[in-house]
């Protein structure tokens, strides 16, 4: 559907990147705007988390073309929690585990971070305890994950719900999700697809990185691309991920889509 009043929110030119001296991105092009669900899916090493951690601003990859416009301003100069602060979110494939810090504190400092570079009122303990229980009814979760260490000793179900409980809480413009279908059981899929669609809006944007089609009988797509060798070759609709599924992915070089996506 085309929604007349909906707005660029990222703009990826001919974008490269390397590591190592390794170029792993070669030229990216893609743009997003304001309420649409893009998946990006492709084989292991194609390079789908390379691009999402461009996106975020990881140190480790050096970019060597192209541009990248994030709500009309250049994302590249930025600093990672600049990025985040401006609206960006990853979700990670591998969420990182921090002993001795309660998930509440740390949740309520990013949470806080994000409000005061918005201008709005931060929360104190109490006022973001109400605030975050009241978003975790909406996302089916169990308040006991509050006063644990942040993602010590969660399963891998659990850290990625408490992926999806900080991006509903930070309210990102574009949260781009790395995989994050990958080990759940189909509960905790339900209840991250769930929460992903209850954060989608019109004025937002979701990229899902995934390498099945599992995670988009949950979450329906706009948009879905082929990434090969550091190149997005193939766009469709949500059709492509149902073709990929049942016919993998070597016909993608041959360019015949039967559900009409092009290459
Ligand atoms: P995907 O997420 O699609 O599985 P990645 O973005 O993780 O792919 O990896 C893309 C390519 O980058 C792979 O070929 C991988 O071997 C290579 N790569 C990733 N990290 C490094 C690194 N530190 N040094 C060299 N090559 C790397
Ligand atoms: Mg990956």
């Amino acid at each position: 559907m085309i929604d007349r009043n909906s707005r660029t929110i990222l703009s990826v030119q001919g974008l490269r990147a390397s590591i190592n001296g390794t170029e792993i991105l070669k030229g990216i092009d893609l743009t997003v705007k304001s309420g649409e669900i893009h998946a990006i899916m492709g084989l292991n090493g194609s390079g789908k988390s390379t691009f999402a951690k461009v996106l975020a601003g990881h140190s480790a990859y050096e970019i060597t073309g192209g541009s990248v416009q994030f709500e009309g301003n250049n994302l590249l100069e930025l600093p990672p929690e600049e990025r985040a602060r401006a609206g960006l979110f990853l979700a990670f494939q591998y969420p990182i585990e921090i002993p001795g810090v309660a998930n509440t504190q740390f949740l309520r400092l990013a949470y806080n971070t994000v409000q005061t570079k918005r201008g709005k009122e931060e929360l104190d303990p109490l006022e973001f305890d109400d605030f975050v229980r009241e978003k975790m009814k909406l996302l089916e979760m169990n308040p006991d994950f509050l006063d644990r260490s942040v993602n010590e000793g969660f399963s891998g179900g659990e850290k990625k719900r408490n992926e999806i409980l900080q991006m509903a809480l930070l309210e990102p413009t574009l949260s781009i999700l790395d995989e994050t279908d990958s080990g759940l059981d189909i509960d905790a899929l339900k209840t991250v697809a769930n929460g992903v669609n209850q954060i989608a809006n019109k004025n937002n944007a979701t990229i899902l990185v995934t390498h099945y089609q599992r995670l988009l009988d949950y979450i329906v797509p706009d948009y879905v691309h082929v990434m090969q060798a550091g190149r997005i070759v193939m766009t469709g609709g949500k059709e492509l991920a149902l073709e990929l599924e049942t016919r993998g992915y070597d016909w993608v070089n041959t360019g015949k889509s039967i559900t009409g996506a092009i290459a």
